[in-house]
């Protein structure tokens, strides 16, 4: 807790830590890693896990929103709390941006916003604490390796075959970090149709492509986790603030996000 020295002290660091940190990732954009990151995180909290989520993805913040926060958070001495919804901590900038103002920062004003959310927040004794990230290998990525070096990625991408080889390079990034990789999740994998037909929208086989390219990539095991369906009341779900999992546990999607939270 608190700093010692000038480096402050992330306590998921310290040798005593019993938290596991995952770190959401992708190559592209919009695969579904901010709807994955709050689902897991609703999963991870539904079978009594103490869980936080931290929304590293500064630029394009989502968090908020999607689990529907409402406190903002406070003070107290030099720690800050953060607010709780659906019984997780959450920590996001766009808690302390008024309005819907833009984040407008270079590489060292990233760094130093996510070194404050892992050693300034107040998270207690996780089980848990999940990372949001922004698409890509950019600024965030790298400072996630630094300040986190235990932080295990959990790669999202679709099935499209184009967006499974930018998704493989952002989890090739381990090679270089040497952060552990716990497997590959496939998003928007098939939709069902009113007449219980399934279509494949985005094509099929990203997934696997990825999990067989890493684990070729890194030479060791990366398991594709799982395959959710798209769904259009997941959407709704992020935009009302209520993840799926909470709202119908017993849909095919929700059944799905769970799985691969028991795998974590
Ligand atoms: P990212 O964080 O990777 O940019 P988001 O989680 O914001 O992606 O998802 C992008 C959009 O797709 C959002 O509108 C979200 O609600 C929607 N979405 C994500 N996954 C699914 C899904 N399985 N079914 C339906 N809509 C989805
Ligand atoms: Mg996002």
């Amino acid at each position: 807790r608190g700093k010692a020295g000038a480096e402050p002290v992330i306590p998921f660091n310290l040798p005593e830590s019993r938290t596991r940190v995952f770190a959401i990732a992708s190559g592209k954009g919009g695969v579904g890693k901010s709807s994955m990151t709050v689902n897991l995180a609703a999963a991870l909290a539904q079978k009594g896990l103490s869980v936080g989520v931290a929304d590293a993805d500064i630029y394009g913040h989502s968090i908020p929103r999607m689990l529907g926060v409402e406190g903002a958070p406070t003070q107290v001495e030099d720690m800050i709390m953060p607010p709780q919804a659906h019984g997780m901590k959450v920590i996001s900038i766009g808690m302390f941006t008024p309005g819907n103002t833009a984040v407008v920062w270079r590489g060292p004003m990233l760094h130093r916003a996510l070194q404050q959310f892992l050693a300034d927040v107040y998270w207690g004794d996780l089980d848990v604490l999940l990372l949001d990230l922004p698409p890509g290998t950019g600024d965030i990525a790298i400072s996630v390796a630094q300040l986190l070096p235990t932080a295990e990625l959990v790669v999202v991408t679709t099935p499209q075959q184009a967006a499974a080889e930018v998704a493989e390079r952002a989890g090739a990034i381990v090679t270089q970090t040497h952060q552990k990789l716990a497997g590959v999740v496939e998003n928007m994998s098939w939709m069902e149709l009113p007449d219980g037909s399934h279509i494949e929208p985005f094509g099929s086989g990203g997934g696997k492509t990825v999990a067989e390219a890493l684990t070729r990539d890194i030479g060791a095991e990366v398991p594709l986790l799982g395959q959710i369906p798209l769904d259009p009341r997941l959407r709704e779900g992020g935009d009302a603030g209520v993840p799926l999992v909470l709202s119908d546990p017993d849909c095919e999607a929700s059944r799905s996000i769970r799985a691969i939270a028991d795998q974590l």
